[in-house]
């Protein structure tokens, strides 16, 4: 039998697996599904503390395996060693930098600059402009290829960009919801 990965095994299953009824084929596919189900962790040491009962009551049944109790350490191990993985993985990968915010002014001469490579919160001077539902705005390279755009609601000025800038000159458009151009702005980042 394959391991199962995605169906939980029934409490019969369970519980032939917790007295050591199961073949090792099917045995094997039930550990790996523990493994990774913390659900079923659960349903098995439900069925084994039941069956510890009902042995007291009717002392002819079998008794759990004892390689379920030290697959369970196994089990905890393993997830501790996960989780302290995770952990030091994410230490060292940090926080993501917050973005840097760049106001953009209409009446600028020269381009604003930003950082090269970071995210960029763009501060739009909207001043001026026809009142619509929203604002599409863009960023093209200085030969007009489109690098990112996004939707700025009515009444927001800032709007975050997913994408970080390769050294370069940039224009950051914005235009209604139908694509009429309303104003541009010139981007240098170094
Ligand atoms: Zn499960």
């Amino acid at each position: 039998m394959e391991p199962d990965f995605t169906s939980h095994p029934d409490d019969t299953r369970l519980e032939m697996y917790s007295m050591g009824k199961l073949g090792s084929d099917e045995a094997a596919a039930v550990e790996e599904h523990l493994l990774l189900c913390a659900d079923c962790q659960v349903r098995l040491e439900e069925a084994e503390t039941f069956i510890r009962t009902f042995r007291r009551v009717a002392p002819a049944i079998e008794t759990p395996r004892p390689r379920s109790a030290g697959w369970r350490l196994g089990a905890i191990a393993a997830a501790l060693v996960l989780a302290s993985g995770l952990a030091w993985w994410g230490a060292q990968r940090g926080p993501e930098p917050p973005p840097v915010a760049v106001t953009l002014t209409a009446l600028r001469g020269d381009p604003a600059g930003v950082a090269a490579g970071r995210h960029l919160r763009l501060v739009l001077d909207l001043t001026g402009l026809p009142a619509e539902h929203a604002y599409a705005v863009e960023i093209v390279s200085r030969e007009g290829r489109a690098i990112w755009s996004g939707t700025l609601a009515a009444g927001r000025t800032e709007i975050e960009t997913g994408k970080p800038l390769a050294a370069g000159r940039y224009f950051v458009r914005v235009a209604s919801p139908r694509g009429d151009p309303l104003r541009e702005f010139a981007l240098r980042a170094e």
